[in-house]
C-alpha cells in the first residue's frame, strides 16, 4: 500500500540522434522479434526438416517451417532446443489439433 507517487524525473529529451550522410541505406528493420530469435535456434538444432513428415526446406520455403512448442508453452525456449520441434505447416496444424482430440480419446498413435 505504498506507493510512491514522486516526480517523474525520467523524461528524457527529443533529442534527434546524428543523421547519417546517406539516408538510402537505412531500410534495416530494427526489431528483433522473440519469435525469430527462438525459430533461428530451433532451425539451427534440428535442422530444416519437418519432424513429422520429414519434409526437406531450403531458404526460398523455409518461411514454411515453423517451430512447435512440445509443451505448448511459447515462452519455454530452453536454450537446448528441447520444447521445440520444427513442423511444416501442414503439420503443425495437424499437430495441434490433434492434441486437442489427443487429450480426449488418451491413446498415442507410437
Ligand atoms: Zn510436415
Ligand atoms: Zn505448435
Amino acid at each position: 500500500m505504498t506507493m510512491s507517487f514522486g516526480p517523474r524525473k525520467k523524461r528524457k529529451p527529443l533529442s534527434a540522434p546524428a543523421s547519417p550522410p546517406s539516408q538510402t541505406a537505412s531500410a534495416r528493420p530494427q526489431t528483433i522479434k522473440s519469435s525469430d530469435t527462438y525459430r533461428a535456434r530451433s532451425l539451427k538444432i534440428h535442422g530444416w526438416i519437418c519432424a513429422k513428415c520429414a519434409r526437406e526446406f531450403d531458404e526460398s520455403n523455409i518461411q514454411s517451417l515453423t517451430v512447435h512448442h512440445k509443451d505448448g508453452n511459447h515462452k519455454n525456449n530452453p536454450p537446448d532446443g528441447s520444447n521445440w520441434e520444427n513442423l511444416c505447416s501442414y503439420c503443425h496444424d495437424d499437430e495441434h489439433s490433434r492434441g486437442i482430440l489427443g487429450d480426449y480419446i488418451s491413446g498415442k498413435n507410437k
